[in-house]
């Protein structure tokens, strides 16, 4: 770890553009050295949060505090923040070292130093030997890993990443994000990434805070967020669910022919006429029965799992299974469908 690692608040930030609200009320508090991912559908406001704890943005109303200094009206390039953005943003005239030794050079860095400093964080990043070429000599990943380099050299006290990985290739992507997370755990700094894709969220961050309409819809560990979504849209937007038609009475339904406790009971649900329960396909499991109500339309191959398709009751539900289990069902097999829930989430019909 280079230095303290810094906490970061954002409190009541409110930000309209032309009479509309995009951030609500916002809070949000990350714990120095923490990767927090924002993950969310186009507009909802993710990217104006980081443009505001970077300076970018000032909030209508609200407070930006790092390490509890108050910087709501601090300029940018004095809240000692490294950002990368989504399009390669590097200088195509400087070399990949040059690139990295800018910010230095505009500390007043000797040169000395900070060429020592860049080529350093160009090994870290996996591209010791590539320092002397130039953005348009390197691949789409190369930059990108040029671009945290650039950012880290300040030695920023938070990193801002706002959709650095979703211009690359899907394979890159996976490679490049253990990367970003091996070296933001080792250099312990206070990281807030904004993405849309929920697998990146969800496999890199110590917290996720799912977004909607301007609002943090959830914000928990990876496993909370997936395994006890809150609502329905946090449920559907991390993960598949299916929606199973569910029967309630009181605070408890009855899905599958199992009953159990719903995990949310606002009174819109309590008062509407159809619920359907939402379920993840691995909480559901089949059993080979002649006399079972689905029938097996289609399978799946996904590698070591593999998704079986049942029609049940006039819904098609996805089960997945380990590929070894599923071998043993065949199209058109009639199964009994269960779940291995204990309690469920659920949510008004939906209109077919
Ligand atoms: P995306 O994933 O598409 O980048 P986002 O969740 O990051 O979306 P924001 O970029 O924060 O969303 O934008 C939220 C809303 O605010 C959008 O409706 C956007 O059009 C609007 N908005 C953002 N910046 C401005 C601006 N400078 N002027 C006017 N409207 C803006």
């Amino acid at each position: 770890m280079t230095r303290d690692s810094a906490e970061v608040s954002l409190a009541g930030i409110n930000k309209a553009f032309g009479g509309r609200m995009v951030l609500d009320n916002l809070d949000l508090d990350l714990a120095g050295g923490e990767l927090l991912a924002l993950l969310g559908p186009s507009g909802c406001g993710k990217t104006t949060i980081l443009r505001v704890l970077a300076g970018l943005e000032t909030p209508d109303a609200g407070t930006v505090r790092i390490s509890g200094k108050d910087m709501t009206r601090t300029p940018v390039r004095e809240r000692g923040i490294g950002i990368v953005f989504q399009a390669y943003s590097l200088f195509p005239h400087m070399s990949a070292v040059e690139n990295v030794a800018y910010g230095l050079k505009v500390a007043g860095t000797s040169p000395g130093k900070r060429t020592a400093r860049a080529k350093e964080l160009l090994e870290t990043v996996g591209l010791g030997e590539h320092a002397a070429k130039f953005p348009a000599q390197l691949s789409g990943g190369q930059q990108q890993r040029v671009a945290l380099a650039r950012a880290l050299a300040i030695e920023p006290r938070v990193l801002l990443l706002d959709e650095p990985l979703s211009a690359l290739d899907a394979q890159v992507r996976v490679h490049l994000r253990e990367e970003i997370r091996r070296i933001q755990t080792q250099s312990g700094t206070t990281t807030l990434l904004v993405t849309h894709d929920q697998e990146e969220a969800l496999t890199v961050a110590d917290r996720v805070g799912v977004m909607l309409n301007g609002r943090i819809e959830q914000l928990g560990s990876p496993q909370e967020i997936y395994q006890r979504p809150r609502t329905p849209f946090v449920s559907e937007f991390v993960g598949a669910v299916n929606r199973i038609p569910a029967l309630r009475a009181g605070n408890e339904v009855t899905v599958l022919g199992h009953r159990m406790p719903m995990s949310n009971t606002a009174p819109e649900l309590l008062a509407a006429t159809g619920l359907e329960a939402l379920v993840r396909p691995e909480d559901l499991s089949l059993l080979a029965q002649s006399r079972g109500e689905g029938i097996v339309s289609s399978m799946v191959l996904r590698g070591p799992t593999t998704s079986v398709v049942v029609e049940h009751a006039g819904s098609s539900l996805r089960v997945d299974m380990p590929s070894h289990e599923a071998a043993g069902f065949t199209l058109a097999q009639r199964v009994e469908v269960h779940t291995r829930r204990s309690s469920v989430l659920v949510d008004a019909e939906r209109a077919a």
